[in-house]
């Protein structure tokens, strides 16, 4: 690839899987055994927050305790990074912070992130360091209760709209690694991408053919962990 290039890249759940963390499965709508409608919605955290706090916390610890460590597509995604002269974005869905510990800098979490929580009475933003809960007092408003993990949760906007289109305008190289390429947010991107009819190279990197795979200009099938570390030797 030409690192001169605008470089606009999205990943998805294959790319934390290979490290070893489960996330929600759609076949079935469970995560982690949990319905997804109890955990990942402002009305189950209204109805029952303890049950949602405790998600989230048993996540963040499951991530600490069982020392879920970047992969290979990380590690090269960072390289890649480092080598790129031209713009550069990553775009990731997944919510764990893996892809910063293996060093890269410029990332935009659409789906929120692990690592931070915030207050829904005024916005104050935390680290997500300690156990969420009910009991838990603002310290800028100093209302209990009311903070949550900054999650985006079904029903709310994903993150960085704005900021993602800008990128996506200018962007000559789309790379989509480890995510369904038939929903949303990649099928839209690419959508928005091809409308424009500039020349853009769309590179899909899966652990299979996808039904959309025609729509690529290149598809590398296998763990994105081998297949990429191909690609960044080579540029
Ligand atoms: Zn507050």
């Amino acid at each position: 690839m030409n690192t001169k290039k605008n470089l606009f890249i999205l990943t998805g759940a294959g790319v934390s899987k290979e490290s070893g963390i489960k996330t929600f499965r759609e076949k079935d709508g469970l995560w982690e055994n949990y319905k997804i409608e109890d955990v990942c919605t402002v009305e189950a955290f209204i109805k029952d927050p303890n049950l949602v706090n405790n998600f989230y916390n048993e996540r963040r610890s499951s991530i600490i305790d069982q020392k879920i460590l970047p992969n290979e597509a990380h590690y090269q995604l960072a390289k890649l990074e480092k080598k790129w002269k031209g713009d550069f974005i990553l775009v990731t869905q997944n919510i764990d912070n893996l892809h910063e510990q293996a060093g890269s800098i410029k990332i935009l979490h659409m789906h929120g992130s692990l690592d931070k929580c915030f207050c829904m009475n005024c916005g104050a933003e935390y680290k997500f360091n300690f156990d969420l809960s009910t009991e838990f007092v603002c310290k800028k408003c100093n209302v209990k209760g009311k903070v949550r993990v900054d999650i985006v949760w079904f029903g709310e906007q994903p993150k960085y709209l704005d900021k993602i289109y800008k990128y996506l305008d200018r962007t000559d190289v789309f790379l989509s690694i480890g995510t369904s390429n038939n929903v949303y947010p990649a099928a839209g991107f690419i959508d928005y991408l091809k409308h424009q009819k500039r020349k853009i190279d769309f590179y899909e990197f899966n652990i299979e053919k996808t039904s959309k795979s025609f729509l690529f200009t290149k598809s590398f099938i296998g763990p994105a962990s081998e297949t990429l570390k191909k690609l960044v030797d080579s540029t």
